[in-house]
């Protein structure tokens, strides 16, 4: 089973992925993954794949697709992938759309964590991390001990520098310019569901698990 997680920065498309991952098996494949897994593994794709990001490019869709066929080719993705980060645009949608159409296979939804800016800025804007360890922890929901220090190994915490409001407002637009046209190309052909993102984790995982287990049903087959 495919399913494609679609949210701008600060929707909770990292924290649910990673649930979903830890409570269905599925296997959570970033972007980001994708991409070091192969630079890291040295296959040619992947070697490839460097060389873009080392010139500090972007890497062209059909190196991303090559290294998602790959990945679907080991078959080793427990019972399903949820997709993070790709596709972002409609020719990324439509690419992936025929190469899991000649794998004969298709994406079983897509799901869209839907977030207002002001929400978004809220919630990236309070998140700190440890550099030591790569704990995140968020000002608003968790704080860490009284001196500031990480929870988890006492490490100094640190807001990154694409946390800051004015950052996190520039990768917002960026999302909805770049994503808001693939989001009604999926909604046009009725595969997506939209979660409202503005809510609790709990309150989105609850969400995510109705909309995954009315698709997983025997009603839902064909
Ligand atoms: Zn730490």
């Amino acid at each position: 089973m495919i399913v494609v997680l679609l949210g701008a920065p600060g929707a909770g498309k990292g924290t649910q992925a990673k649930r979903i991952e830890a409570a269905r098996g599925f296997r959570h494949v970033s972007t980001g993954d994708l991409l070091r897994g192969a630079v890291g593994e040295g296959t040619e794709l992947g070697i490839l794949a460097g060389k873009y990001m080392d010139a500090g490019s972007l890497v062209p869709d059909d190196v991303m697709l090559g290294l998602l066929n790959a990945l679907l080719d080991r078959g080793s993705q427990g019972a399903g992938v949820i997709l993070d980060g790709f596709p972002r645009t409609v020719p990324q949608a439509k690419a992936l759309d025929h190469l899991l159409e000649d794998r004969g296979e298709k994406i079983y939804r897509v799901i869209f964590l839907d977030i207002k800016r002001e929400d978004a800025v809220e919630r990236l804007s309070s998140r700190v991390s440890c550099p030591k360890c790569g704990s995140i922890h968020n000002l608003a929901t968790s704080l860490p001990r009284a001196d500031g220090s990480c929870d988890a190994c006492g490490g100094p915490l640190f807001r990154r520098p694409d946390d800051e409001p004015e950052k996190i407002e520039r990768r917002f637009e960026q999302f909805q310019s770049e994503t808001h046209a693939t989001i009604e190309y999926y909604r046009s052909q009725g595969r997506l569901d939209t979660v409202d993102s503005g809510r609790s984790i709990d309150e989105v995982r609850e969400a995510i698990d109705e909309i995954l287990d009315r698709n997983s049903g025997p009603q839902a087959a064909g």
